[in-house]
């Protein structure tokens, strides 16, 4: 069974790679990870490209700044999780298209209707 994410089995948050987890790790001091077939959400705003990477996140994001249209690039960025630990660091490691988004990706988009969380 391969993993295509990590999840935290302190609180349950996933996390896209082992370099999220670590990160993970050292702002919660969690250290329980195991491999989980559950995809981590990627849902990017269309109207500022901010990823969010769960249905509360983009509900926050909604309530915050009247966006509520999102992109669900879940499916684009599933794959086996590496779990090789990256070397270096890069000191920037924010995602690419987090500003500045200059070709909206388009073919395989499919509009995510912002859902009211059940309590
Ligand atoms: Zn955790
Ligand atoms: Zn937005």
């Amino acid at each position: 069974m391969a993993g295509v994410s990590l999840k935290c089995g302190d609180c349950g948050a996933l996390l896209k790679s082992v370099q999220e987890a670590q990160d993970h790790a050292e702002l919660t001091s969690h250290s329980n990870f195991a491999e989980s077939t559950e995809p981590v959400l990627n849902l990017v705003c269309k109207d500022c490209g901010k990823p969010c990477r769960s249905i509360t996140e983009s509900d926050l994001h909604t309530k915050r700044t009247g966006h509520a249209d999102f992109v669900d690039q879940t499916a684009v960025n599933i794959g086996p999780i590496s779990l090789e630990v990256p070397k270096a660091v890069p000191e920037d490691a924010m995602d690419i298209d987090a500003d500045g988004v200059s070709g909206k990706p388009e073919g395989i988009v499919t509009r995510y209707i912002v859902k009211t969380r059940p309590v």
